[in-house]
């Protein structure tokens, strides 16, 4: 056990003092939790495989799943991989800072610790000024993973951390709550044709207004895990699952959903089962039974992005045993967060027709 310092700081003006004390640890070697727009990372010098290694230790992360690095300033890239092809110049300056992951040919600076044996390295500019500052003040890029336990859903607030981390870790930074609440989009832009390999809310869509047409991890769109290996070595594990089993209910007439989830909903009670439903702004009154959650609204995939993986844990928090979680369309932000959940799911889907 060491003792994890708990240090609440300003989202947009982060205290010098603090993102000091950070920087510090982070140059000794130590592990620091951040805040990002996308979900919280835990960061170590990302060039010190020491350091790293003790991120898949406090994680439980598997050794052969790479890391990201996180950068604060577009110049860092050079310094870490070996070149920029065109495309990937559009896409940073499209959306970098902010949730974009790039996969590029590593320079030797990049331990292959971090990178899971690959010759390839995966950089991110987050926008979000404590990871900015925190990144700033180490004076390296930062490796930085979701800040979770392995397997268990992203950290959203720093509550969540606390709980999966404590005192495995040296600091945790509280920004509150992050935005976007879903991990980065991935886009292997190492090879000619770019390739999608995680979706997030930088859309594929948004990617190929700027580039043209890009390809899809298939295992993205699988509706299974088998007989498709991930590009993506992290996105093979089980991941952001709750104790409870999540069971996905999909259907083009959304009334017909809910008849059937209230019908599966009352049998599970029938059997003495603790129960959630995943609904919708638009679904939720509908349920008279069980724990309901609401996602957002429909019409807002960003609102229902940010608040799955914090519902994911609230049903954890309340001992739910059995989730039926409705779906959305995998369009947009909503091919992320169908990926995220049919993983939750582990691939379970009732169809109804
Ligand atoms: P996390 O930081 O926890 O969001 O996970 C990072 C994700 O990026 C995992 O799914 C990794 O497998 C993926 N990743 C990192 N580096 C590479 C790489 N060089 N090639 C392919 N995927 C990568
Ligand atoms: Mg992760």
């Amino acid at each position: 056990m060491i003792k994890t310092i708990l240090a609440t700081v300003d989202a947009q003006m982060p205290q010098k003092q603090i993102i000091e004390q950070a920087g510090q640890i982070l140059k000794q070697g130590g592990l620091v939790a951040f805040p990002t727009e996308t979900v919280y990372g835990l960061g170590a010098n990302g060039l010190d495989a020491d350091a790293c290694k003790k991120i898949y230790q406090a994680k439980g992360r598997p050794s052969d799943n790479p890391l990201i690095l996180h950068i604060a300033k577009k110049q860092s890239l050079y310094e870490i991989v070996k070149q920029v092809p065109q495309k990937a110049e559009k896409l940073i300056d499209a959306f970098w800072p902010g949730p974009l992951t790039m996969i590029f040919q590593k320079k030797d600076c990049v331990p292959y610790e971090i990178t899971g044996g690959f010759d390839t390295v995966a950089v991110r500019f987050p926008a979000h000024a404590v990871a900015q500052n925190v990144i700033e003040a180490a004076g390296v890029p930062i490796a930085a993973p979701s800040a979770n336990v392995s397997g268990k859903p992203s950290p959203t607030r720093a509550s969540h951390v606390l709980f999966d981390l404590n005192g495995k870790i040296d600091m945790i930074l509280d920004g509150g709550s992050t935005q976007v609440g879903l991990e980065s989009t991935i886009i292997d832009v190492s090879e000619q044709i770019p390739v999608l390999l995680r979706p997030g809310a930088v859309t594929k869509e948004m990617i190929e207004e700027v580039i043209g047409k890009i390809e899809i991890d298939p295992a993205i769109l699988s509706q299974s895990d088998e007989n498709c290996l991930p590009k993506a070595p992290g996105m093979k594990y089980t991941h952001y699952a709750p104790k409870a089993n999540v069971i996905l209910v999909q259907g083009q007439d959304l009334a017909a959903v809910q008849k059937r989830i209230k019908e599966l909903v009352k049998e599970d009670l029938r059997l003495g089962k603790e129960v959630g439903i995943l609904a919708t702004d638009q679904t939720k009154s509908a349920y008279g039974d069980g724990i309901v959650l609401s996602l957002g609204n429909r019409e807002n995939p960003q609102e229902m992005g940010a608040n799955l993986f914090k519902h994911l844990r609230k049903f954890d928090f309340l001992g739910i045993e059995v989730v039926y979680s409705e779906t959305v369309a995998e369009t947009g932000e909503g091919m992320a967060i169908m990926n995220r959940l049919k993983k939750a799911a582990g691939y379970q889907i009732i169809q109804v027709v």
